[in-house]
């Protein structure tokens, strides 16, 4: 979601004639786009900013820009602790900035330049539902996000139409619990709707989802991404523990038993779906029993990714005011280093089906002389080839797999 958000804040900023540089030290204006999700991710910002107390000391006109989910409606104790920032900006509250930006870039006396024609890159994320209702209760995103809001369907339509018309081939529709699109709207419609229309765009090759909630994930949905050509067969479906008790603590709203006959109607009608799943590892109170039914569940639906992460107590969440933070860290390391080393290998084991196989890649660049893409089932793939392939769906023939790319030769027919 932040991802997606920087890139919207980045296009709008390009469109009033703006460039983007490389080095933070050549910028006119620096937005941070932080996440407060967990304690690290925090971290990481607050070292950035205080990082940037000294090149605004020698660049007092640079504009410092804070924006992103550390920002909540306690604004003014985040002034107070960091002076030197111009803006707080609200998650996706972007236009106090772009006006700003709009009348600074004339007062500097800067000609207005044509548009930049940068290249539309094959993919963009497409933002449909906001904020989350659901309150996991060791999660802080309801609180920073808001509640759920869906967009409109035809304004979603529209600009998947003008990304299309500007050469691109893919759209990832984001939602913190997008398989909820559309309980909002009066008579509107909802996720699979949405992607059946979104199918009919001509020139659109491939769309995705992020990220199901299992509890809402619903027959019609399964079918859609089953029947319909452009939905890729990809589906992200976090779990978070195998394990009811503490499935129940973190306020899932599913049990185990639940989940897993879900995922067996998803493979059962999308015979070769990709799934991926996210894992916290060291919830208050999981002993080591609870945290061996997350291992099994692992080992036997055999995820193709898997997201894992420490629980780490945020401000003012149901976990953090009901329970203590009782796993020690190192337990939790090492928690967290065993649930990656039977993943490296459910992943290597996948990966290597893949090798004699042919599969469509939708090309993104070059990195190290060689093309780099993506499957419709979301797994990286190099490949090497003497023609312009940016942009380009390609078949490509697997004949290397490791545990996190694939590597192949175009074949052609
Ligand atoms: N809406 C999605 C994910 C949102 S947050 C969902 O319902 O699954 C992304 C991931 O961060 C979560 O899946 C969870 O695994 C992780 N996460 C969220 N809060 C966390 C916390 N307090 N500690 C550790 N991991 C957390
Ligand atoms: Fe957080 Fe749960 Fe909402 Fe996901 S569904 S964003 S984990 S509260």
């Amino acid at each position: 979601m932040n991802k997606a958000d920087s890139e919207r804040l980045t296009n709008g900023v390009m469109q009033l004639g703006y460039k983007s540089v490389k080095r933070a030290e050549d910028a006119d204006i620096i937005v941070l786009n932080s996440c407060v999700v967990r304690g690290s991710a925090e971290d990481k910002v607050l070292r950035k900013l205080s990082n940037l107390k000294a090149l605004k000391r020698k660049r007092p006109h640079v504009t410092l820009v804070l924006t992103g989910c550390m920002v909540d409606s306690n604004i003014d104790s985040l002034k107070t602790g960091f002076p030197h920032v111009d803006f707080f900006l609200k998650p996706q509250q972007f236009s106090e900035l772009l006006e700003y930006a709009r009348s600074n870039y004339s007062k500097q006396g800067h000609s207005p330049e044509p548009l930049p024609s940068c290249s539309t890159p094959p993919g963009a994320f497409i933002p449909v539902i906001q904020g989350c209702n659901n309150f996991c209760s060791y999660c802080i995103v309801p609180y920073r996000r808001g509640r759920e809001k869906s967009r409109n369907p035809e304004e979603i339509l529209c600009e998947i139409r003008s990304f299309v018309q500007a050469g691109g081939k893919e759209v990832t529709l984001l939602g913190q619990n997008v398989d909820s699109y559309g309980h909002d709207l009066p008579d509107g419609p909802d996720l699979a709707d949405l992607l059946q229309a979104i199918s009919t765009i001509d020139g659109l090759a491939r769309i995705r989802f992020l990220t199901s909630h299992p509890k809402d994930m619903s027959q019609k949905l399964i079918e859609a991404v089953a029947s319909l050509k452009k939905v890729c067969e990809h589906i992200s479906l976090p779990a978070q523990a195998g394990d009811n008790e503490i499935l129940r603590a973190m306020r899932r709203g599913y049990t185990i038993e639940q989940y897993r006959e879900l995922i067996q109607r998803i493979r059962s009608a999308i015979p070769d779906v990709a799934l991926s799943t996210d894992i916290i590892v060291g919830f208050p109170g999981e002993d080591l029993a609870q945290f061996e039914r997350t291992v099994s569940l692992l080992e036997e639906l055999r995820f193709d990714t898997v997201h894992s992460a420490a629980y780490s107590p945020r401000p003012n969440t149901i976990a953090a005011r009901k329970f203590t933070d009782n796993i020690p860290d190192d337990e939790k390391k090492r928690r967290l280093r065993q649930i990656e080393a039977l993943q490296e290998r459910i992943s290597a084991e996948k990966n290597a089906l893949l090798v004699g196989q042919r599969v469509e890649v939708l090309v993104e660049g070059k990195r190290a002389g060689k093309w780099q893409g993506r499957t419709r089932t979301d797994k990286l793939v190099f490949f090497t080839g003497h023609n312009d392939y940016q942009g380009q769906l390609v078949q490509v023939g697997i004949n290397h797999a490791g545990t996190w790319s694939l590597q192949g030769k175009p074949v052609f027919t």
